[in-house]
């Protein structure tokens, strides 16, 4: 995509337009500065020089008289006096009459010099400052106030296409009829079909709506206006509507075209119903001129809205109403397969080994967006180069999960080894409950490296395939899979320790979700007794019920895990041969894979069944 912006000037650029400006100013007042020479002399003096032979040559004006003496460059002045025996005089001491001592300044340049010049000499600096500084930024200073500071976007040769974005088909086949629309717009005339006005593209951040919009600009080859949402937001009121203003008369101009505009929450959150609304003043007032110029405007006329959000649920219904973004676009993290495919597409700009199993990576990745994704090959790469490989290899991809979702291995951080020990069992609890209940993903690695998160270390499971739909039972192996380290610490060292927090914290969501929001317990059935806001940014529960059932929420909260954290001491008590002989191996390695790990635990199996047999 080619970017229309005015691009930065060089620095260069400025110092030269100052200096010809100066240099202009030295020009003209030069004869100014001459002036500044002239010496006030009296008349008598005057007359006394001239009869003592002195003065070299005179100019009279019509209210003063110049003259220089002989041997002196400056410029003497007298004023006039009635005196008709003067020229009489000079004649006689044959002084020359001059009419050029000194150049006279127009006034049209004087009246440039001393007020246009340095007027204009301000406003450039104060310019130059502004766009350079704070205040410039964003667009917020006050040259550019009220214009609307989208960018804008031409096709060209880099531009992104539908192929450009990976996974994401339901999106790409809605948007694809706004493609054919913007093609051949008639078809939909003669038809009498009106376009949508508006689309809302609705998902987690990164899931690639910024892309699909541009996408979606390439594709159709027009105009493609982009503006965040809270770039409209002003410092001053009434700024931020004169923006969209702007913003729509431009593209009217260059219809067809696409205007995305990003994070819309920022201007189209629900108003105030309340009577103090003053202090949104300035974004309601944007978001009412919104809403007039999408109304304003025909359906037909070539300019297709799309707005991207993660906050749908925020914005103001009249925003969402028919005749303005009457269509929702839902953009969702992607599943295993789109995970592959935006491996793939973000491999293909580095250099990789030819033997690359995305499949395993994409696994690994489970619950990445685009974003992450894009970030992993990338960090990738860089540890390739960091290591002085030509190509990016399966390993550096893998550690390149781990990077972006646990931090970078601290080199640093030193554990006593009764510290590290304990970070072994607490791990292989994780693993030995997940590995010995049906139902749980398996494990794929476990590692007591300490990580720049905090985490001093973490087993990583993998789901086989795609996971839409978690019955009870795998809920509650979930549960007893976290409980699983403080039960291993329990069984080991019966003492506890504060490596549990995420766990605690991990599995008190999953044992409140089953009860307020999946109707998995027995006494509330199917109820729901939180709501869920903000589900495309963590989907934060808040609880809909009365104190008195909250508390008993948290009663059952209580029990449940209670229950799985009892079932997860069981199983390593039962296991206890596997849970040292794992632990001491994890300890010495500090890295296994899962298949170590299941080899370790099905050969103890092997070893004890004999044994058993022959008792
Ligand atoms: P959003 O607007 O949803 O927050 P973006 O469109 O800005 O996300 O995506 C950020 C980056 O993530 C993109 O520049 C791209 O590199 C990568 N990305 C996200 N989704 C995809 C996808 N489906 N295919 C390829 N790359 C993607």
């Amino acid at each position: 995509m080619d970017e229309n912006n005015k691009q930065r000037k060089p620095i260069i650029y400025y110092y030269a337009v100052v200096m010809l400006i100066l240099c202009l100013l030295n020009l003209f007042m030069l004869p100014q500065m001459r002036q500044a020479q002239i010496v006030e002399t009296s008349y008598d003096t005057f007359i006394a020089e001239i009869n003592e032979d002195k003065i070299e040559e005179v100019e009279v004006k019509s209210n003063q008289i110049l003259f220089q003496k002989k041997g002196d460059e400056t410029v003497y002045r007298t004023g006039i006096m009635n005196d008709p025996g003067l020229t009489d005089r000079l004649l006689e001491h044959k002084i020359k009459f001059s009419s050029a001592i000194i150049e006279e300044t127009s006034p049209w340049i004087s009246l440039l010099v001393s007020w246009l010049f340095p007027i204009l000499l301000a406003t450039f600096l104060l310019r130059l400052l502004l766009s350079r500084g704070g205040m410039g930024s964003g667009g917020a200073s006050p040259f550019n106030l009220g214009k609307s500071n989208a960018r804008v976007y031409k096709g060209s040769e880099q531009e992104i296409r539908f192929k450009d974005v990976a996974g994401e088909d339901e999106a790409k086949e809605n948007l694809q009829e706004i493609v054919t629309y913007l093609h051949d717009p008639s078809r939909y005339k003669n038809i009498g079909a009106t376009m949508p006005k508006g689309i809302l593209l609705v998902g987690p951040p990164g899931t690639g709506k910024t892309m699909l919009a541009k996408a979606v600009a390439g594709e159709s080859n027009v105009p493609f206006f982009s503006i965040s949402g809270s770039e409209f937001v002003e410092m001053f009121v009434g700024m931020g509507a004169s923006k969209v203003r702007d913003l729509f008369k431009n593209a009217k101009e260059k219809a067809p075209c696409i205007v995305f505009i990003d994070e819309i929450d920022a201007i189209g959150g629900k108003r105030n119903t309340g009577a103090l609304s003053g202090a949104n003043d300035e974004r309601e007032q944007t978001l009412n001129q919104l809403l007039t110029e999408m109304d304003g405007f025909e359906g037909n006329n070539g300019v297709v809205i799309l707005a991207a959000t993660n906050r749908p649920e925020s914005l103001d219904p009249a925003l969402l109403r028919p005749g303005r973004f009457d269509r929702r676009v839902p953009v969702e993290l992607p599943d295993l397969q789109g995970r592959e495919e935006i491996l793939r597409v973000h491999a293909k700009r580095i250099k990789t080994e030819k033997n690359i199993d995305y499949n395993v990576i994409a696994r690994m990745a489970s619950g990445a967006s685009g974003a992450e994704l894009a970030n992993i090959v990338n960090e990738a790469a860089l540890r390739a180069v960091r290591e002085n490989r030509k190509a990016v290899t399966q390993k550096d991809l893998e550690e390149s999960i781990e990077v972006v979702f646990a931090g970078y291995q601290k080199k640093n951080a030193i554990l006593t080894d009764a510290e590290k020990l304990r970070v072994s069992y607490h791990e292989v609890g994780h693993a030995l409950v997940a590995a010995l209940q049906t139902d749980s993903a398996p494990v794929q690695k476990i590692t007591i490296i300490p990580r720049t998160s905090g985490a001093l270390g973490y087993t990583m499971q993998v789901e086989e395939g795609n996971h839409y739909l978690y019955t009870k039972e795998e809920l509650e192996n979930r549960i007893a899979t976290l409980t699983g380290g403080r039960a291993a610490e329990e069984v080991k060292f019966g003492t506890i320790s504060t490596g549990a927090s995420n766990d605690i914290e991990q599995a008190t969501k999953v044992a409140r979700a089953m009860i307020t929001m999946y109707g998995m317990s027995d006494d509330f059935d199917m109820t729901a007794m939180a709501t869920v806001s903000s589900r495309y940014l963590g989907g934060d529960a808040t609880l809909a019920c009365s104190d008195k059932t909250a508390a008993a929420i948290d009663a059952r909260v209580i029990r449940l895990v209670r229950q799985q954290h009892a079932k997860a001491k069981e199983l390593l008590e039962e296991h206890r041969d596997d849970l040292d002989r794992i632990s001491r191996y994890l300890y010495e390695k500090e890295t296994i894979t899962g298949e170590e790990f299941m080899n370790i635990l099905k050969k103890a199996d092997e070893d004890t069944v004999p044994a058993e047999t022959a008792d």
